[in-house]
């Protein structure tokens, strides 16, 4: 490749690499994109596509992620990759779990949400399976996209909206100033973004070190359509255990408590439920959580059994079959996030919590407006 000059080199084409990429190219910047495989395969198009608002942490999670439903919202129709649906329930299974949903109502967080009761919702969207749910906490944040379908369409409209470069097949193993040297040659940009995802070893490998992430595995499963539309994404009450703008209210440890008792397997694999539908009717189902340094790739049936036991629990219906299965890898940290600044033009940014989806666009606003306006 010869040596060629941008303002903004951009290491990595998951979500967080595109979102920098995408405002940077919005603030007048010539960009390029680095990623040392074909397309993307890591983390970005390995998750729901579930952009989710109600759930996230209150405060700075909850701005980044309203803000990037919003991105997301707007630029969805340039992309060949529509919102699926939009919305989520999440499905009460106990009194315990109504409880926390009736007063995550009452916060600010839960405000444009309601509390519906089962016959409501039977009522509102018919043939809805809902087993034995008692009621449904209904949000209109939600919106829900197909990864592995939208994430190289957002490529596709960057390179042609925006006019950004992209050098595949190419890893970014040094840098040095404003150059970076690939394993095509060298790339000279003003301003470096990393974005690594998971890969914590090639570049500023120290920093990211110090920092002691883990790697978070999870199941995952696409199951064959089971001949209705979801109306939204479906939750239950594991998630209410695991998001903390749930766990953070006061009655949270007494659903935890009964959960503990009742499904101690679930939650030993950090099991919790989402339902998302594809555009071919099929359902993307998951998911649970394993932490380590490096996760064996090895997908375990008996895991598969239990997210299944809590789909055919939580919708009353029997799982349809499953027609794909993956093992998807994020992140993990301390933080839901970190921006660090090795130089006052470079930036290295990673989510690490199983957020990025939801929270990249908002996130990377903010670290591009501040990059740019620090050093113009
Ligand atoms: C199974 C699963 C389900 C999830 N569900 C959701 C969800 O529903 N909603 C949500 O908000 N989030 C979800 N997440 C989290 C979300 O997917 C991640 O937070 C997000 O995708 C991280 O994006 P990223 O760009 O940092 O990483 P990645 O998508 O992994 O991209 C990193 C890229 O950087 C490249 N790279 C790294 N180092 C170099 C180098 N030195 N040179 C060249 N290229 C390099 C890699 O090749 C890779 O393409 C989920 C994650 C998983 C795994």
């Amino acid at each position: 490749m010869p040596r060629t000059a941008f303002d903004v080199a951009v290491v990595g084409m998951g979500i967080v690499g595109l979102a920098h990429a995408y405002w940077c190219a919005r603030a007048g910047k010539r960009v390029v994109v680095i990623d040392r495989d074909a397309r993307a395969t890591g983390a970005s198009i390995q998750n729901f596509g579930f952009i989710t608002v109600t759930g996230q942490a209150a405060g700075d999670m909850w701005s980044l992620a309203k803000r990037s439903r919003d991105v997301w919202e707007s630029i969805a129709p340039a992309l060949s990759a529509p919102v699926e649906h939009y919305g989520l329930c999440v499905l009460a299974q106990r009194p315990e779990a109504l409880d926390v949903l009736q007063s995550f109502c009452a916060t600010e967080m839960g405000q444009p949400c309601e509390v519906a009761t089962r016959s409501e919702i039977e009522k509102r969207y018919p043939g809805m399976p809902l087993g034995k749910s008692l009621a449904g906490l209904l949000s209109p944040f939600e919106l829900r996209i197909e990864a592995p379908r939208a994430i190289p369409a957002l490529v596709t409209y960057l390179q042609k909206e925006w006019d950004i470069a992209l050098q595949t097949n190419t890893a970014a193993t040094q840098i040095d100033g404003t150059t970076i040297g690939t394993s095509a040659g060298q790339i000279d940009a003003q301003h470096i973004i990393v974005c690594p995802g998971a890969d914590f070893s090639t570049l500023y490998r120290e920093r990211i070190g110090n920092r002691n992430l883990k790697k978070c595995k999870l199941h995952m499963m696409r199951l064959a359509d089971p001949g209705f539309r979801l109306p939204f994404a479906v939750q239950s009450d594991l998630s209410l255990v695991r998001y903390e703008g749930y766990t953070a209210l006061p009655e949270a440890p007494a659903l935890r408590n009964t959960i503990e008792n009742e499904q101690s397997d679930h939650l030993k694999h950090g099991i919790h439920l989402i339902v998302v539908q594809n555009s071919d009717g099929t359902l993307v189902v998951g998911d649970s959580h394993h932490y380590g340094d490096a996760p064996q790739p090895f997908y375990e049936s008996a895991i598969e059994a239990l997210i299944l036991q809590e789909f055919e629990r939580v919708l009353g219906i029997p799982a349809p079959p499953v027609l794909e299965r993956w093992i998807g890898v994020y992140p993990w940290g301390e933080t839901p996030y970190f921006v660090e600044a090795p130089a006052p033009h470079i930036r290295l940014v990673m989510v690490t919590c199983g957020a990025g989806m939801s929270t990249a666009f908002g996130l990377a606003e903010k670290t591009v407006h501040e990059l740019l306006e620090h050093t113009p």
